[in-house]
């Protein structure tokens, strides 16, 4: 009996080590894809779409969080230092306030533009304008498809020169992906030339529409300029309310990425209703609506249209 309670031992013995090198030479063949890091669940996204299974891909901010601030988790230091190419967004998203990433790439020794890259290159940038912010870059470019398109190109540009044996793939799928930024873009220019121009103004919690407004010829409002500063001071909400008192706005919008409450302050006093939740800053979770950056884009412009014509 006690020998075959050690025969059966030594079977399940046998059995895991099989199965650890199982899984061992699986970890292995995967790992030879190149292995890619993004900061956040747009940039990641984006690179989905252009590298499909070709890579192997960690997204830092997860979704829903703001990547303007962010605490590095040990995962995201070993993913970093074992990264093959990282994409960050750069104009003072990640290295604005706290500057994690450009710690986290110390930490991780990587260098810029040998190591990683920010996705914006070639952006043509706007500029804050608040009396702590002004002259800093505005980092929100994405929310400009054209923008949109120029990330893709450098994302393509640079997994192409890290991994030439699958540069025909990349370059295929920046395509396909470019032509339907593309349509996106000219339907959105036409709709809102359609609407009355007295009721154009996106009004949000972080002023962070400044290239959309200049895209798409809405202008912008906000309680906080930027997710770095505080965010929803009594100043800044008085300021606003100031500001909308008299217009003809009709709807306001809260952010899926930053806390709702300074908005609801604005809604109560000044009695126009917030109209919907925007993606800005992050796309949805897996399975919503808005859960890439193209569907986030269209979600957005549809809706901010809706509230907007009233
Ligand atoms: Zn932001």
């Amino acid at each position: 009996m006690k020998d075959i309670k050690k025969w059966f031992t030594g079977l399940a013995l046998a059995l895991l080590a099989l199965t650890l090198v199982a899984c061992t030479s699986t970890k292995e063949s995967t790992s030879k894809k190149l292995k890619v890091v993004a900061t956040n669940s747009i940039i990641a996204d984006i690179t989905k779409n252009i590298a499909g299974d070709k890579i192997d891909l960690h997204s830092i901010v997860p979704v829903g969080k703001d990547p303007h601030e962010y605490e590095v988790l040990p995962e995201d230091l070993k993913k970093s230092s074992q990264a093959d190419v990282i994409f960050y967004n750069g104009l003072n998203l990640e290295t604005g306030g706290s500057a994690w990433f450009s710690k986290l790439m110390k930490n991780a020794n990587k260098t810029e533009n040998k190591d990683y890259f920010a996705v914006s290159e070639g952006v043509t940038p706007i500029y804050l304008e608040g009396k702590n912010q002004a002259g800093k870059e505005d980092p929100h470019a994405w929310l400009n498809l054209e923008n949109g398109m120029i990330y893709a190109k450098n994302i393509a540009k640079q997994l192409s020169k890290k991994d030439p044996d699958n540069k025909a793939t990349y370059q295929k799928n920046l395509k396909a992906y470019l032509k339907k930024l593309r349509q996106l873009d000219a339907s959105a220019k036409h709709r809102f030339d359609n609407i009355p121009s007295e009721q154009k103004l996106i009004v949000t919690s972080e002023g962070c529409f400044k290239y959309f407004s200049k895209a798409y010829n809405v202008p912008s409002a906000y309680i906080w300029e930027i997710n770095t500063e505080e965010e929803g001071t009594p100043e800044q909400i008085k300021r606003l309310v100031t500001q909308l008192q008299g217009s003809k706005v009709k709807a306001l919008f809260v952010e899926s990425s930053v806390d709702s409450r300074p908005m609801k302050s604005i809604s109560k006093e000044t009695g126009i209703p917030i109209y919907a939740k925007i993606f800005t800053d992050s796309i949805a979770k897996s399975g919503k609506t808005g859960d890439s950056y193209y569907s986030m884009m269209a979600y957005n412009l549809d809706t901010i249209a809706k509230g907007l014509e009233g």
